[in-house]
């Protein structure tokens, strides 16, 4: 008799709509379900986090397992967090064998990531590497971020729109509050492009793989984070207008903060997309 002991072939669409449909399993749009039929994208973002026997990898949303399988050939250990509860019968099938990989059930956003991290992977170097939902990407990569987790880089495929933003450098048009978020915690690459069709189902957009570099040391001396987080917050959310008139909504007198963008070097008709984040950080300096 022959035994089929070949990998499930999860980027062939026969065989995925075949195991959804035998696992009674539809597509949910709420959760951001477009699962990757490429078979050189997960390859290609598995070496990209740096997963190698000696690291550990923690992925967001398994899916069916595709990008998962790829982690556990080459991390030591792989954990990833699932929210669709209807997915625990499929990636037992699609990840059985793979012992250096396990699930876990919950809201990426919910969980406690610093005690997971410390649970299961210990003093192991640790990436995040995941296709992410596009409904909450931002919402995920600055709770990765603002947790201050232990991780060496966060390898995540965006929507393209998304990753030109997180990877614009500050003080150009193209960068938001995020850009600048962004780039106080992390050093930011975009790595490629993904088009729609690499896709099950199809999205109306295409997307792209960036890479954030955690970094050790925060790039700016800043005294009050939150103010000046605050202060970028309140820039871009009206970034048409000059900072000293957008600026008073973080709370500030138009006296306080013209006083303060002059001891910080700030030309007052500035905007908001026209500062970097040193800029940012003197002005936060200069406000308190
Ligand atoms: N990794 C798979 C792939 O590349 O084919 C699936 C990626 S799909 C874009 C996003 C996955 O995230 C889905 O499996 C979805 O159920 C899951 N998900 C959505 N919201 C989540 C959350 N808050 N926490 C954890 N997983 C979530």
């Amino acid at each position: 008799m022959e035994h089929n002991t070949a990998a499930p072939r999860l980027t062939d669409v026969g065989y995925i709509r075949q195991l959804l449909e035998r696992h009674g399993f539809t597509f949910s749009k709420k959760l951001g379900q477009n699962f990757l039929i490429n078979p050189s994208v997960c390859p290609r973002m598995a070496e990209a986090c740096g997963a190698t026997p000696d690291t550990g990898v923690l992925e967001i949303g398994p899916g069916v397992g595709v990008l998962t399988r790829e982690l556990a050939l080459r991390a030591g250990k792989v954990v990833a967090i699932e929210l669709d509860d209807r997915l625990p019968p499929v990636l037992a099938e699609t990840l059985a064998g793979q012992d250096n990989a396990h699930v876990v059930w919950g809201d990426c956003l919910k969980l406690n990531l610093p005690a997971l991290i410390q649970e299961e992977f210990g003093n192991r170097p640790v990436a995040v590497c995941a296709n992410l939902p596009y409904y909450i990407t931002s919402p995920i990569i600055m709770h990765l971020l603002e947790s201050r987790l232990p991780v060496t880089n966060i390898t995540v495929m965006v929507q393209k729109e998304a990753a030109q933003r997180l990877c614009a450098a500050p003080g150009t048009r193209q960068a938001g509050a995020v850009t600048l978020a962004v780039a106080y915690y992390a050093e930011a690459e975009m790595l490629f492009t993904v088009s729609r069709g690499s896709f099950m189902p199809a999205p109306n957009v295409d997307s792209a793989v960036i890479r954030l570099t955690v970094r050790q040391q925060p790039p700016c001396a800043v005294q009050d984070e939150k103010v000046m987080f605050r202060l970028i917050r309140a820039g871009f959310g009206q970034r048409r207008k000059t900072l000293l008139n957008s600026l008073t909504g973080a709370g500030y007198s138009k006296e306080q903060l013209s006083a303060a963008l002059a001891t910080a070097g700030i030309a007052p008709t500035a905007r908001a997309e026209e500062l970097t984040l040193e800029q940012y950080a003197a002005l936060a300096n200069a406000l308190l």
